[in-house]
């Protein structure tokens, strides 16, 4: 949840507050409308009751009137006037509230009536006690009296005026005109009174007699009630507005206005939680904008963009620490940028055209740029387009490693390689002089030996010919040898490939042997043979072939040097095995230690005095050059068995 300040209370609380404020006011102000209303109809009521009433008063005093002129008529004249009976028709009529109207003489007795009393009609109270009462009350206050209403046939409520007349004989008599309530009311009315009020008369126990609608008024707040007077008694007479179609407007209008102030606080409500959803969007996007921030700016590769025309649009604070610029130096720059380095400024620009005609290597490209304070590096940079959030292309995203120091300790691992062979080829040219002075020593021994035994024929007196020839021979082959060693020495250095030929491997076996003999027979060893016959040949240098051997047998007779002279034999044998020559050297020597035997290969590894350690190691060189196999196996016998493995030359 979202702290909100005590002002950020307030500012939500606001729109609230007014809308509360503004419903109370429309609300008073529609119930002030309404009461004003309620007024002014009660006080037209008042005013068209009022004048009702006048009305009616009027109305009848002028019945009243009349009824005193006719009755001067038909009581004073002996015999009906016929203007009078026509007057008395024109009275009795509905629209006058008059149902009968008769006259009595000064006795009270009934003369003659209008509409005529019927033989069997029933005139109720009309001439009972309350009749006479009202027609002697009429004689003795010498004014017409009203009686009092009464329930007649039919249950129609009547009342009676008794109008006392006088001649000049005195008292005559009385005309008494009949009244029907209902009449009087429904007929006397004007129809826009009827219209808006309902008229009733009720009786003392407020039971309603008569009234001029047969439809209730649907509210009696605006209503009025007085005594009905005349006739007398106590009947009152209500009027009781109707709820005129005002009504319905201001409900609606109510109803309109709680409708629309219930959509303001919705939409208030709405708009509130909207704010909310927003504050807190913008929130989770300030901190995501800040967390890449801060991996933007502890980033160590440089970024910067650039616009569709190579303008460039940001640059992030490891790109500036690199080019030695602030941001402000940089932004909206165009080509060349201060940062390209002057000397490579065509290729600079010509990298930079390309890029901006999207032929961006994926692989990136390396650039030797400058900083501010002049420092040149090497940088590495990735361009990728630019694509925006309504997926249009619109610029370049470069990305910067600053190089400088991976490039450097390349170059010195390139010059140390570079000293590193050139030292190898050292320690190989030194490792071929030595095994050539190795080598060479056996043919220039030799030489030496047949010359000594040269001089010491030539010294006899008798020279035996052949014998000296046999001598010279020998010379000439160990000098040929000596030859041969040179130059494969000298084509080991040159890293030549072994010169193949198809060889005879038992001939080079006793060509190698041939060149030892001397030596093994001076040291007291023997040189055995096991060949076996016609073997395949093998394709191979024979030069190099004969070294191993003569190696092979060299290092054996070394390891029987201490041997009593009955086990100072190797065994040469040759074998074919499947798509292989074997040949193996086998002496009764000392044998192998396996810690010898881990490093026997290795160059410069001896245990002799005056050992060079290169024997072996050169040994598995040729063999390997011949596609064969070196190795050595424990000799059952007691020693060691050296192999020479060599694939057979395939046709
Ligand atoms: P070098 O003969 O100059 O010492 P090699 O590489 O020919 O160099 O031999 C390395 C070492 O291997 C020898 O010093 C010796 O200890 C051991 N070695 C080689 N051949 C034999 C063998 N047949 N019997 C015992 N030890 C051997």
């Amino acid at each position: 949840m979202i702290a909100l300040s005590a002002r950020q209370r307030w500012l939500t609380a606001v729109p609230y507050l007014t809308v509360l404020l503004f419903l109370a006011v429309i609300a008073a102000l529609v119930w002030l409308t309404r009461s004003y209303d309620e007024e002014e109809q009660r006080a037209t009521l008042i005013s068209d009751v009022l004048w009702m009433e006048q009305n009616l008063q009027f109305k009848l005093e002028r019945n009243a009137a009349q009824l005193a002129q006719i009755g001067q008529e038909i009581l004073a004249a002996d015999r009906h006037q016929p203007q009078a009976a026509a007057a008395l028709r024109q009275l009795v009529r509905s629209e006058n509230g008059l149902v009968r109207v008769m006259w009595l003489d000064a006795a009270g007795r009934l003369q003659g009536a209008l509409p005529p009393i019927g033989e069997g009609e029933m005139l109720g109270e009309s001439l009972g006690e309350q009749s006479a009462s009202s027609f002697r009350l009429a004689q003795a206050l010498e004014r017409r009296v009203y009686g009092q209403a009464y329930a007649a046939a039919g249950n129609r409520q009547q009342f009676e005026v008794h109008v006392p007349i006088y001649t000049e004989g005195g008292f005559a008599g009385a005309v008494v005109g009949v009244y029907s309530l209902h009449d009087l009311v429904t007929h006397e009315l004007p129809w826009w009174f009827a219209e808006r009020y309902r008229v009733s008369v009720l009786d003392g126990d407020g039971r309603e007699l008569v009234s001029k609608s047969k439809v209730a008024p649907l509210s009696d707040r605006q209503s009025y009630s007085m005594a009905f007077d005349p006739p007398g008694g106590d009947l009152t007479l209500q009027v009781t507005a109707y709820q005129g179609e005002t009504r319905w407007v201001q409900v609606l209008l109510i109803g309109s206005i709680l409708l629309l102030g219930g959509i303001l606080v919705w939409s208030v409500l709405q708009l509130r939680r909207e704010l909310q959803r927003r504050h807190r969007a913008e929130q989770a996007l300030r901190s995501e904008s800040l967390f890449r921030r801060a991996m933007e700016d502890s980033m160590l590769t440089g970024l910067r963009a650039r616009d569709l025309d190579g303008r460039i649009t940001y640059v992030n604070p490891a790109f500036c620490r690199m080019v030695g610029y602030s941001a402000e130096e940089l932004i909206g720059r165009t080509p060349p940028m201060p940062y390209w380095d002057p000397e490579f400024l065509q290729q600079t620009q010509e990298i930079h055209d390309r890029i901006l005609g999207g032929d961006a290597s994926p692989e990136g490209f390396e650039l030797r740029l400058r900083r501010k304070n002049g420092e040149r590096f090497d940088a590495l940079i990735f361009e990728a387009p630019l694509i925006d959030a309504a997926g249009r292309h619109t610029g370049w995203m470069g990305s910067m490693l600053d190089i400088t120091a991976q490039k450097r300790a390349e170059e010195l691992a390139r010059q140390q390689e570079e000293r590193l062979q050139a030292t190898s080829r050292l320690i190989t040219m030194g490792e071929m002089a030595s095994t050539l002075a190795h080598e060479l020593n056996q043919p220039l021994a030799a030489i030496a030996s047949y010359n000594t035994g040269c001089l010491n024929r030539l010294e006899q007196p008798s020279i035996d010919r052949t014998e000296l020839k046999d001598i010279f021979d020998r010379i000439g082959r160990q000098a040929r040898r000596a030859g041969d060693i040179i130059r494969r020495v000298h084509d080991f250095v040159r890293r030549s490939e072994p010169k193949r030929e198809p060889l005879d491997i038992n001939l080079m076996i006793r060509e190698a042997i041939g060149l030892i003999e001397a030596d093994s027979t001076k040291r007291g060893m023997r040189i055995e043979t096991e060949l076996e016959e016609a073997l395949p040949a093998v394709a191979a240098d024979p030069v190099m072939i004969e070294q191993v051997i003569v190696n092979l047998v060299r290092n054996g007779m070394d390891a029987m040097r201490d041997n009593p002279p009955a086990r100072r034999t190797v065994r040469v044998s040759t074998r074919r095995e499947g798509d292989t020559l074997v040949v193996r050297v086998a002496d009764n020597g000392t044998g192998i230690d396996p810690e010898t035997g881990r490093r026997l290969f290795e160059p410069f590894f001896t245990t002799k005095a005056e050992g060079m350690g290169m024997g072996l190691n050169i040994c598995r060189s040729i063999a390997e050059l011949h596609h064969g196999r070196l190795g050595f196996e424990t000799n059952p016998d007691g020693g060691t068995i050296f192999t020479l493995s060599l694939p057979v030359e395939t046709p």
